[in-house]
């Protein structure tokens, strides 16, 4: 069965450019032009992800998102927030109102169906193949194995963990406190410096056989891995 995809979006070039997108991955797509009308579709269709635009008509983006993490019959459908550059803050509120991820406009439509996928992968664990991919680097999630650009990548448990984090998220930065409570767990103690010594070797064994360093490094930030990382610092 197709999975079903809610677009909340008042700008007719940018649903359409959505619905083809979506369409020409496989989904089925219902819309919505304003956020009234987004939250009543989403509870009567009950959609499998819902990609939602922040400055809407009738009911902002937020408040639709907090409205839907609230109804019994909407709050496990997952949720990705489109924001326009410069309301990055908003982003911060979006996803404490409930939003699974979200994405800043203008977006690549290919990374926006990565983000879709990655959601849906995590919310449905029968969703595809059990893969992760990011800019060439492959996780096979059941087998554990990691390969870049088609060549084998040789991880430790840790490492690969790490990079599990990272790629499921791709540009999100993670703090060294967050990559230690997603990575080692929080009944574990481990120095916050520990975070850098892992993320290198992860870096090094990427690296192995050439290609772009996709891991960013932000200052005092933490990390990200992220294909246009010499683009930002
Ligand atoms: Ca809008």
């Amino acid at each position: 069965m197709k999975q079903n995809i809610l677009i909340v979006e008042d700008e007719p070039p940018l649903v359409e450019l959505l619905r083809y997108n979506m369409e020409s991955e496989g989904f089925s797509t219902i819309i919505a032009t304003n956020g009234e009308d987004g939250l009543l579709l989403a509870i009567e269709e009950k959609p499998d992800i819902v990609i939602l635009d922040w400055m809407l008509p009738k009911l902002s983006g937020l408040d639709v998102c907090r409205r839907l993490c609230e109804h019994k019959d909407t709050k496990r459908i997952p949720i990705l927030m489109l924001t326009a550059r410069g309301e990055e803050g908003d982003k911060v509120s979006g996803l404490t109102a409930g939003a699974d991820d979200y994405i800043v406009k203008p977006f690549s439509p290919s990374e926006l169906v990565a983000r879709v996928k990655a959601i849906l992968r995590r919310t449905s664990p029968d969703f595809g193949e059990n893969k992760l991919e990011y800019a060439g680097i492959v996780l096979d999630l059941s087998a554990q194995k990691v390969h870049r650009d088609g060549y084998f990548i040789h991880l430790g448990p840790t490492e690969y963990r790490l990079l599990q984090t990272l790629i499921e998220r791709p540009t999100r930065v993670y703090s060294r406190e967050q990559l230690l409570d997603r990575v080692w767990g929080r009944d574990i103690y481990v120095e916050e410096r520990t975070v850098d010594v892992h993320v290198r070797r992860l870096r090094k064994a990427l690296n192995k056989f050439g290609g772009d360093d996709l891991i960013r490094t932000v200052r005092r930030g933490g990390y990200s891995i992220d294909i246009d990382v010499n683009m930002k610092d």
